[in-house]
C-alpha cells in the first residue's frame, strides 16, 4: 500500500472533508477556524459560492485550451480585468501555475530584457522552491539544502528588519541601503544587475513589512542604473494587506509584479505583469508552458476578483487586519514570551523569544499545536520558525477575529513560561 512521503510534513493531524468560508470541517465532523487560508490562498473563503459556480460552469464548457494554438474567453477577460487593478503601465501579462514559476519567469524576463546576469534579493526573502527560485530564497537554509550547485548570479542584500537588528526602522533602512551600495561596490557592479526581487513584506521570512524610504531607495538605484524592480506580490497581493497590492502601502513603482496565491481562490494560477515595452524585450517561446492560464483557473480568478470588489474585501482586510493586529499586540504585550508582533492587513505575526531575546522556536511550535487542539489553525514562519502567523481569508468577520484572539490569548498563556 502506498503512503504519503514523509517529506510532506504536516503540522496538525487534521484530515479535511470540506471547507466553508473561514472554516474547515474534518472527516470526524470537527470544525476548525482556518487562519492559514492554505498559506494565503483561499482569500474569498473556502468554496465561495460564486467561485464554485464560475468554475463549475467553465468545467462544462472548456477545461483546457492551449494558448500557443487558441485563446479562450476566461484568459482574455481575466487579462482585461487585471489590467484595471494593476499599477498603471503594467498592462502586459502572461500566466503560469504557481508562485515559483512566476518568479522564474520574471528572472528570465529580467535577464533577457537587460542582457545582465545578476539579481539582487533581500535577506529573509522567499521566492519559491524550484532551483532558481530556491537560489533566490534566504528565508531559511532548508530551501537550498542539498540541491547545490544553486543558480549563480544571486546577490543578497539586507532587508530593513528593524526588530532583528535591534534598531529603529530608520537606522535599519539606512543600514540596508548603505549595504546595498557596498554590495554594488564590492560584489556586483550595478550595470551587471538585471533586477531587484523584493517582497513588500517578508512573508515566509517572518512577516516584516518594508517601508517607504527603503523602497524609494531601491527605486532610485533602479532608475539610476537601469535595474528592474520586481515586486513579488505572491503572498501580499490581491487585497491581503488591506490595499490591493502590498507595495501600495509604501508608494513604490514596480517594473514587474508577480501574482499567485489569492489570485484564483485555490485554483493553481499565477501571473507576471510588466509594461508592453519590457515584455517586448524578452524572447517569445521562452515563457509560458502547457497549463499556464488554464481556463477553469482563469474563470475562478475572474469570480475571485468580482467577489473581492463586490464584497469590499480589501476594505474588510484593512479593518479586520487592524482588529487582529491590535488584539495580537495586546496579547503579546502581556507576556515576555513574545518579543514582537507585526503585520499588514490580514498578515499578522507574533515572534516568540526567550527571556534573553533569542528566537524561541519550541514555544512557537507549542503555541501552534495548542491552537490547533483548540480548533484554530495557524502557521509558523521566519528563519527560525519562531513567528506564529495568522492569515485568515479576506472574508473573515469581526466575530471570527474575536473567536481566534480569545483562543490565542489562552494558548499564549498556556505555553508561555
Ligand atoms: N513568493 C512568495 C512571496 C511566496 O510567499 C511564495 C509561496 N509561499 C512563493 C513565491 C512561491 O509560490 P509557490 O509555492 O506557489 O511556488
Amino acid at each position: 500500500m502506498a503512503q504519503l512521503s514523509p517529506l510532506l510534513k504536516q503540522a496538525t493531524p487534521v484530515v479535511v472533508d470540506h471547507g466553508e468560508g473561514a472554516y474547515l470541517y474534518d472527516v470526524d465532523g470537527r470544525r476548525h477556524l482556518d487562519f492559514t487560508a492554505g498559506i494565503g490562498v483561499t482569500s474569498t473563503g473556502h468554496c465561495h459560492p460564486k467561485v464554485v459556480s464560475a468554475a463549475q460552469e467553465q468545467v462544462g464548457k472548456l477545461i483546457h485550451g492551449q494558448y500557443t494554438t487558441v485563446m479562450h474567453k476566461p484568459l482574455l477577460e481575466l487579462t482585461r480585468r487585471l489590467g484595471e487593478v494593476l499599477p498603471r503601465g503594467l498592462d502586459s501579462l502572461f500566466f503560469a501555475n504557481s508562485g515559483s514559476e512566476a518568479v522564474e519567469a520574471a528572472l528570465r524576463l529580467s535577464r533577457q530584457a537587460t542582457g545582465r546576469p545578476n539579481v539582487v534579493v533581500f535577506q529573509g526573502g522567499f521566492h519559491g522552491r524550484t532551483v532558481a527560485a530556491a537560489s533566490m530564497t534566504t528565508s531559511g537554509t532548508r530551501f537550498g539544502a542539498g540541491i547545490s550547485p544553486l543558480m549563480a548570479g544571486v546577490h543578497v542584500a539586507p532587508f530593513p528588519h528593524a526588530y532583528h537588528y535591534g534598531w529603529d526602522e530608520r537606522t535599519a533602512t539606512e543600514f540596508a541601503l548603505r549595504e546595498l551600495d557596498y554590495l554594488f561596490a564590492t560584489m556586483s557592479a550595478p550595470n551587471e544587475t538585471a533586477a531587484f526581487f523584493i517582497e513588500p513584506m517578508l512573508g515566509e521570512g517572518g512577516y516584516v513589512p518594508a517601508n517607504p524610504e527603503f523602497l524609494a531607495g531601491l527605486r532610485e538605484r533602479a532608475d539610476e542604473h537601469g535595474i528592474l524592480l520586481v515586486m513579488d506580490e505572491i503572498q501580499t497581493g490581491f487585497g491581503r494587506t488591506g490595499r490591493f497590492w502590498g507595495h501600495e502601502h509604501f508608494g513604490a513603482r514596480p517594473d514587474v509584479v508577480l501574482i499567485a496565491k489569492g489570485l484564483a481562490s485555490g485554483f493553481p494560477l499565477s501571473a507576471v505583469a510588466a509594461s508592453e515595452e519590457l515584455m517586448g524585450k524578452a524572447w517569445p517561446g521562452s515563457q509560458g508552458g502547457t497549463y499556464g492560464g488554464n481556463a477553469v483557473a482563469c474563470a475562478a480568478a475572474l469570480a475571485t476578483l468580482e467577489v473581492i470588489q463586490e464584497e469590499g474585501l480589501v476594505e474588510n482586510a484593512a479593518a479586520r487586519g487592524a482588529q487582529l493586529l491590535g488584539g495580537a499586540r495586546a496579547i503579546g504585550e502581556k507576556t515576555a514570551a513574545i518579543g514582537d508582533v507585526r503585520g499588514l492587513g490580514l498578515l499578522v505575526g507574533s515572534e516568540f523569544t526567550t527571556p534573553d531575546g533569542k528566537p524561541d522556536n519550541a514555544t512557537a511550535q507549542a503555541a501552534q499545536k495548542a491552537a490547533a487542539e483548540r480548533g484554530l489553525l495557524l502557521l509558523t514562519c521566519g528563519a527560525y520558525m519562531n513567528v506564529v502567523r495568522m492569515i485568515p481569508p479576506l472574508v473573515v468577520s469581526a466575530e471570527q477575529i474575536d473567536e481566534a484572539l480569545e483562543i490565542w490569548a489562552d494558548v499564549v498563556q498556556s505555553v508561555a513560561k
